[in-house]
């Protein structure tokens, strides 16, 4: 595909819909015909003859030459998720992690400053405080939801503001527009860690983020098969992330690209499925003896309630709850459920249940967990795709056990 294909396809996406965009974009058909996207499993393109080697190599001619550069099902697992978050270009990457680091490697510099935001996911923070620290990037961490600590960390050779909202697992909501113009008055980047919420309830780049990550591993697989990543921004920031994953390797699989694609075009649907039980199952655990406290930005009493409302579309998937007690308690409730996992995962279509303090959160120090509101007795969830009643008898079911 050459560039004049690309602008022929924003072209013909300009104004359509979430949900248009989410099966349309980033199709480019083979001379056979077919409907489906299919998966070019292969490493290498070959060439016409000799002057199109030459052409392409030196990039006068547009084309493939490699995978680890460009592959067709990858670009259009690009342009769909591109579209979704209304970026100008994306890029896909073999895992989330991968492309959180590679927006670094990319954008920062030695001598850099990251403000960071310590309630991000827990190998973000060690990404930033092992990895780029060894390269001179100096990173402070912050609240998320003190805007006043962002500002007083801010220093001149600040470079990047990195955030996620809603957070895990408590589900405290920032105020993204407002993050975006603390990024602006001091010239730095944000960027937004997208995974929670995705394009179907949040697209960040509209109230003034410059860059969107992903671990597409989540959501918009939606069913827990494959492991992946995006970054999306300007064509200007892009570049540099391309020319990172291009030298550097950790690009997307084509395998995995397909398996997103498939994804993207029920993500809408499995959003809205996911946050109206996971609305639900909140609301039902709040009437249950054994439950102290429910974080979940759907109920009026949430901190984060009413500027979820004005800047998501829904609530999401992941809600989180204290029983009465301890560590034992909230253990006994885990041991307790027969349908839900117990796995660390979110965003798939079978229920996950986790003791952060124990395991997402299990490195931080206690001091760290208690300022986090990691506590002993909280449980979270990452609701499914299962049946409501089912999930509730679930959950009764591991409650019954505290007797
Ligand atoms: C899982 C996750 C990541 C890391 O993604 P991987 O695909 O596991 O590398 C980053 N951010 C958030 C919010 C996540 O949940």
């Amino acid at each position: 595909m050459t560039d004049d294909d690309n602008n022929d396809q924003d072209i013909a996406l300009a104004g359509l819909h979430l949900d248009t965009l989410a099966v349309r974009a980033g199709i480019a058909r083979t001379m056979e015909g077919e409907h489906a996207e299919p998966i070019f499993l292969t490493s290498s393109y070959v060439f016409d003859n000799a002057a199109d080697a030459a052409a392409r190599f030196s990039g006068t001619t547009a084309g493939n030459v490699y995978s680890r550069y460009t592959n067709p099902t990858v670009r259009a697992f690009e342009q769909r998720i591109a579209a979704l978050e209304g970026g100008e270009q994306a890029v896909g990457t073999a895992s989330g992690m991968a492309a959180i680091l590679s927006t670094c490697m990319a954008l920062l510099k030695s001598g850099d400053h990251v403000v960071c935001s310590r309630n991000v996911f827990g190998t973000t923070v060690n990404l930033f405080s092992k990895y780029l620290a060894k390269f001179g990037v100096e990173v402070s961490f912050v609240p998320l939801l003190e805007l006043d600590q962002w500002r007083d960390a801010i220093r001149p050779n600040t470079a990047m503001l990195f955030m996620e909202t809603p957070s895990n697992p408590l589900c405290e909501v920032a105020d993204l527009a407002a993050m975006a113009e603390l990024a602006k008055a001091s010239d730095s980047l944000l960027v937004v860690d997208n995974c929670f919420c995705t394009p179907a309830l949040q697209t960040p780049l509209a109230m003034g983020a410059d860059i969107v990550v992903h671990s597409a591993t989540k959501y918009l697989d939606g069913q827990g098969r494959c492991v992946g990543g995006a970054v999306v921004g300007s064509r200007h920031h892009m570049e540099e992330v391309v020319t990172f994953l291009r030298t550097c390797g950790p690009t997307m699989s084509p395998f995995n690209a397909w398996v997103f694609l498939k994804g993207l075009e029920t993500l809408r649907l499995r959003m809205e499925a996911h946050s109206r039980s996971a609305q639900e199952l909140a609301e039902w655990l709040q009437q249950q003896p054994a439950v102290d406290k429910v974080f979940y930005a759907g109920l009026p009493d949430h901190p984060g309630h009413e500027l979820a409302c004005r800047q998501q579309s829904a609530f999401g998937g992941v809600l989180s709850f204290t029983v009465t007690g301890g560590k034992q308690q909230a253990w006994s409730v885990i041991d307790g459920v027969r349908i839900m996992s117990l796995t660390a995962n979110l965003g798939d279509a079978k229920t996950t249940i986790v003791h952060p303090a124990t395991t997402t959160h299990g490195r931080l120090s206690e001091q760290d967990r208690a300022s986090a509101g990691i506590s002993d007795n909280l449980i979270r969830v990452a609701v499914g795709l299962e049946h409501i009643d089912d999930l509730k008898a679930d959950l009764q079911r591991g409650l019954a056990t505290l007797g």
